[in-house]
């Protein structure tokens, strides 16, 4: 099979100019200068926004946040970073942008809000030395980072993508890790920084060029601060070599396009072209691709403002229909799947019958404790390394050390496996 990717020198520009352009290297009273500035409150975004609807337009709003209290800086929790309004504004506004950096100064005022403790420990638990695992064979210049929800929720998917990639790259590595976007979003800027910076270098440090990514907000995180590391969506791979299942089905389909992929056209292209390879129709809709949605789950919502997490949803759900979902990010798949049926592409990829069907039922917590830790021992009998490491926490999440964090992971781990039977992967 010949190697084919979607490498070109427009894309390289686009992440080089994102990267300069990182948004920790800006401010709130940047951010709010620039809405200020800029937003005449015509509304074109609030009219899609059951947050803006609730407070105001980003130009009342940046007039609020601008006198620093702990109400008005909280509420950006509540804001699902989906991007949609910096998308829809005609007069140039960020204020998604804007969002970010209030969230980021109410950290740095107030610290840690209990509520997102449960996100917290699971980024926690992904970094942590149970659940991590790198390997990297000899003159190993391309990584697979399957991110953690696709492990522990599909185990045996990602085993068999490992394979089908490597014939493509025979040296390729795996990196099971948390790329730590879940404190990016909550402002923990110097966690962030320091749990990402200390990946990047290991990876840069041990030859590593390319990153190939299966979650939509790691793709984000090495897009944005991966600097010296080329990143791949995992589809825009596949669909430019042989599927790996030739397995079609018939049928009409409707595409949600994950929100930290709205501005990355090739991979909504890569994602429909192989729906089509596996027989499907595609039913346009008035929100995809640059204009898409968030799922709900953005931001950390939910923890926040359950109501405003749910009316993303409720808007997809009367735009498709009646037709079935599919999309390519395993927490859309899940928290849209809540609503309406949606599949995860990799499952149409894989088992396209079943999946339409409604018979794949990707693993719940905490078996999917259970599946990340199996699917490491797989990895670890399988993929001979020449280098190889646990991650250790340089230091405790989530105020937690890391002695609590790994006891936690054995805790669901054991769980997850007494619900599952102790079932291995082969
Ligand atoms: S939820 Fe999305 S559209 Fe609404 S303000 Fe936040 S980023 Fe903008
Ligand atoms: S679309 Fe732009 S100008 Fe209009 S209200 Fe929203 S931020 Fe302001
Ligand atoms: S963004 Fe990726 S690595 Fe981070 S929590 Fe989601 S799946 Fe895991």
């Amino acid at each position: 099979m010949q190697m084919a990717t979607m490498k070109n020198d427009a894309h390289q520009e686009n992440m080089r100019m994102k990267r300069e352009s990182s948004p920790l290297e800006l401010d709130l009273p940047s951010a709010l200068e620039q809405v200020n500035n800029l937003c005449n409150d015509c509304g074109a975004c609030v009219k899609n926004c059951a947050f803006l609807q609730k407070y105001g337009s980003p130009g009342q709003l940046a007039k609020e946040l601008a006198d620093g209290s702990a109400a008005n800086l909280s509420r950006a929790y509540e804001c699902s970073l989906c991007g949609l309004c910096t998308t829809l504004c005609p007069q140039g506004c960020d204020p998604s942008g804007m969002f970010f950096q209030a969230r980021r100064q109410a950290n740095a005022d107030l610290g840690d809000d209990k509520r997102h403790g449960v996100l917290r420990n699971y980024e926690a638990q992904g970094t942590s030395p149970r659940f991590t695992w790198y390997a990297l064979p000899q003159d190993c210049d391309t990584i697979f980072f399957p991110g953690c929800n696709i492990p522990g929720s599909r185990p045996e998917i990602v085993k068999l993508l490992f394979q089908h990639m490597q014939q493509v790259i025979p040296n390729l590595g795996v990196v099971m890790d948390c790329c730590c976007k879940p404190s990016h979003d909550l402002g923990r800027t110097d966690f962030f920084r320091e749990m990402f910076g200390e990946l990047r270098s290991y990876l840069l440090d041990n030859g590593i060029k390319k990153v190939l990514c299966a979650c939509p907000n790691c793709f984000k995180v090495f897009s944005m601060y991966g600097g010296g590391l080329e990143t791949e969506m995992v589809y825009a791979l596949l669909d430019a070599n042989e599927l790996p299942q030739a397995e079609k089905v018939t049928g009409e389909v409707c595409v949600h396009d994950p929100c930290p992929l709205r501005n990355e056209s090739a991979v909504h292209e890569a994602a429909r072209s192989i729906l089509r390879k596996k027989g499907l129709k595609i039913a346009p809709q008035r929100r995809e691709r640059k204009k898409t949605l968030c799922c709900g789950e953005g931001g950390a919502v939910p923890c926040m403002a359950p109501d405003l997490a749910k009316k993303w949803p409720e808007i997809r759900v009367k735009d498709i229909q009646g037709r079935p979902l599919v999309t390519y990010c395993a927490g859309c798949a899940l928290f849209l799947g809540r609503h309406t049926p949606t599949h995860h592409l990799l499952d149409i990829i894989y088992k396209p019958k079943e999946t339409l069907d409604g018979r794949v039922k990707p693993a719940p917590s905490p078996i999917t404790y259970w599946n990340r830790i199996q699917l490491k021992k797989w990895f670890q009998r399988n993929l001979p390394a020449e280098a190889a490491r646990e991650r250790s926490l340089p230091y405790g999440a989530s105020g937690e050390s890391a002695g609590g964090a790994g006891f936690k992971g054995a805790l669901f781990a054991f769980a997850g496996g007494l619900l599952c039977g102790f079932k291995k992967i082969k």
